[in-house]
């Protein structure tokens, strides 16, 4: 059996505390961690078993929903890179949104700048939007329609679109959790 670097369980440690109080959108308030924690399992059941790739998908939320203003990213930042490293901190940095630009914009970003990211990055954007989807068929937030459903498969597709070519059975399952969306989500109700 492969053993598991103790860094990896402190960055989870560290999201955990970091995400305390924090909810994901579905109706069940499902606790923040357990999305971070649901995209290492996809990178593990993937082959992707490097511990500085682990411990940035741990903590790829962390700077984009808990550091508001730019002091609390310098902050947390500093923190990140003193306990986890340089090159663990560039990875996070790199999937983290500026939630100061506008909605659109951000989307926008997301499609244009993912070409450019490290490998590391690129499996972490696979593995979130994997995530996101199916959290999206089985407790997606609350008050989304179906277009708005629909309209984030679309985009998420764009985006994976930049980050391909670094594992491709960890690609073929985002397009097999993609297919699966779209069918739910444009299935006709019964009668
Ligand atoms: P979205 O509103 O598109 O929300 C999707 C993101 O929410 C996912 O990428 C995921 O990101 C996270 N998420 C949390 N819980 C779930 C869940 N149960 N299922 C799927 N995804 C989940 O993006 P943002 O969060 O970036 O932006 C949100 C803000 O933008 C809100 O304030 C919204 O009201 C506002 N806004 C929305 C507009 C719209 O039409 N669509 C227009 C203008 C503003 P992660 O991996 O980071 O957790
Ligand atoms: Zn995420």
């Amino acid at each position: 059996m492969q053993s598991i670097d103790a860094s990896v369980i402190e960055a989870i440690e560290f999201a955990a505390n970091q995400h305390l109080g924090q909810f994901r959108k579905g109706r069940k308030q499902s606790a923040y961690i357990n999305h971070p924690i649901q995209v290492m399992g996809v990178l593990i059941r993937h082959r992707e078993n490097d511990s500085g790739l682990l411990k940035a998908a741990a903590l790829h939320d962390v700077i984009e929903d808990t550091a508001k203003t730019r002091e609390e990213l310098e902050d947390l930042s500093q923190t990140i890179e003193s306990e986890f490293g340089k090159e663990v901190l560039k990875v996070v940095h790199e999937v983290s949104d500026d939630k100061n630009l506008p909605f659109l914009e951000r989307k926008r970003l997301q499609i244009i700048n993912t070409p450019q990211l490290s490998p590391h990055a690129k499996k972490i954007k696979i593995a979130d939007k994997t995530c996101n989807i199916m959290d999206m068929m089985n407790d997606p937030p609350t008050q989304w329609s179906t277009e708005r459903k629909v309209e984030y498969l679309r985009w998420a597709e764009q985006v994976i679109q930049g980050a391909r070519g670094v594992n491709p059975a960890l690609e073929a399952y985002f397009d097999q959790i993609l297919g699966q969306a779209r069918r739910q989500f444009t299935q006709k109700n019964p009668e």
